[in-house]
């Protein structure tokens, strides 16, 4: 039995420095720590909607090889594997991991919606097919009277409909000259769906490496990173081959990550050999790369906008970057920069926790909505394509903070 010693809501407690010590499923003290930083926990308040408690689950899984009950596997489940527990516990739980290896024991077999959605993210072929047929539906106007018939509900495609802007249909070039003087070569990570649906972010993060001299490759055969297969069970390991394959074939300085959700499953992909060794090794998130390259001669243009930034839990709870953000956007003179109220906790979107779990997803939304609106600011930038989609839904546009740096861009 727990001893439940903190049922209260506090403030999270400061995050505790990762390491690379993984201790297992059953080396969890049960101290509580983690509790108040858990937003399952801050719906909920009860006591198996927390941390400690997946963590005892995962370890029946893991550890002690016992059955778990459906009502165990349901708040296992409900975990939108932001990873804030693992900022803030002093056993350094390495929470993303052991969940992952839990789904992994599960051996989890899909639906047929499931392998669909599986099949599309492995296959770029069926993204091709698929997006122009996408792009006709949304722009015939069927949108309103199919939703009132119940069929997409009936397909459990409502959700994910609701969310889906107009995609673009044109690949990428594989390759965009540097401005000026060249001064190195990078590769640019795509992913899966964002070349289709975050294709202005992507443009915008071309435009700005070329401003700073850096010819751009954008590889074809690249392929989604792998994150949804691994936190739902499946394995990753080919997508995860491909990435290395692909992004190692190519001489260039650096390799770039755009969405922190991507960026964050590309730093742990978990392979020792020499090939995963060069492929992390030259892997960057873009705001770290553009500040660290920035020319002291680059002046962007003034803009007297009010932002608030939204720190994805990616990249507060995994990167752990976040500040490159304010530092990137502070070249912007005249902007006025502040941090999103409550960036500790998760926004709901949570990879395909959004479609999986949508009341869950949409009542984290809700707080997160509270805290856009008490800002009151001009613009809200995000640096994670999913979390901006969702929070885009009733909110008004969330866009990335390359979006707005490369609009103020002087005009050569
Ligand atoms: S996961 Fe960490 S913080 Fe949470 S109860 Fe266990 S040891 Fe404490
Ligand atoms: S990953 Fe997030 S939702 Fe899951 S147990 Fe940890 S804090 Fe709670």
């Amino acid at each position: 039995m727990f001893d439940f010693m903190d049922m209260g809501y506090d403030e999270p407690g400061e995050p505790i420095a990762s390491g690379p010590y993984i201790p297992d499923g059953g080396e969890c003290m049960r101290c509580g720590v983690c509790v108040s930083s858990c937003p399952t926990f801050r719906l909920f308040k009860i006591d198996q909607e927390t941390p400690r408690r997946r963590i005892r689950t995962i370890s029946k899984i893991l550890v002690e090889n016992l059955p778990i009950s459906a009502e165990e596997r349901m708040h296992l489940d409900n975990c939108v594997q932001c990873r804030a527990c693992e900022t803030v516990c002093p056993s350094r739980m390495a929470y993303g991991q052991l969940f992952d290896q839990a789904q992994a024991g599960l051996k989890i077999n899909p639906g047929w919606l499931a392998k669909l959605a599986f099949g599309l993210i492995e296959r770029k072929r069926w993204r091709t097919r698929l997006m122009p047929l996408l792009a006709v539906y949304l722009k015939s106007g069927l949108q309103k009277p199919l939703r009132s018939t119940g069929l997409l509900k009936k397909l459990h495609l409502a959700d994910a409909e609701a969310l889906m802007a107009k995609p673009a249909l044109q690949a990428l070039a594989v390759s965009y000259p540097a401005d000026g003087a060249k001064r190195g070569r990078v590769a640019l990570f795509t992913g899966c769906i964002a070349e289709h649906f975050d294709r202005e972010t992507l443009q915008a993060a071309i435009k700005l490496l070329n401003a700073i001299g850096y010819e751009v490759l954008v590889p074809p055969k690249q392929g989604c990173c792998g994150a949804i297969h691994q936190h739902n069970g499946q394995s990753a390991a080919g997508l995860m081959d491909n990435n290395i394959r692909v992004f190692n074939a190519l001489d260039v300085d650096a390799v770039l990550h755009t969405a922190t959700g991507c960026g964050a499953m590309l730093s742990e992909y978990q392979t020792d050999d020499e090939a995963g060794q060069l492929f992390r090794q030259r892997l960057y998130d873009i705001s770290d790369f553009l500040l660290k390259h920035w020319p002291d001669d680059l002046q962007l243009t003034t803009s007297e906008l009010k932002v608030v930034v939204h720190e994805p839990c990616s990249q507060r709870n995994v990167l752990k970057n976040q500040q490159a953000v304010y530092a990137l956007l502070q070249k912007i003179p005249g902007l006025s920069i502040a941090p999103l109220p409550d960036n500790s906790i998760c926004c709901g979107a949570g990879g395909s926790y959004m479609l999986t779990h949508p009341g869950n997803a949409v009542q984290l939304r809700a707080l997160k909505q509270q805290a856009i609106t008490a800002a009151s600011a001009d613009v809200v930038v995000s640096g994670n394509f999913g979390c901006a989609v969702f929070l885009s839904t009733n909110q008004g546009r969330v866009e990335h903070p390359l979006q707005l740096l490369a609009r103020q861009l002087p005009v050569t």
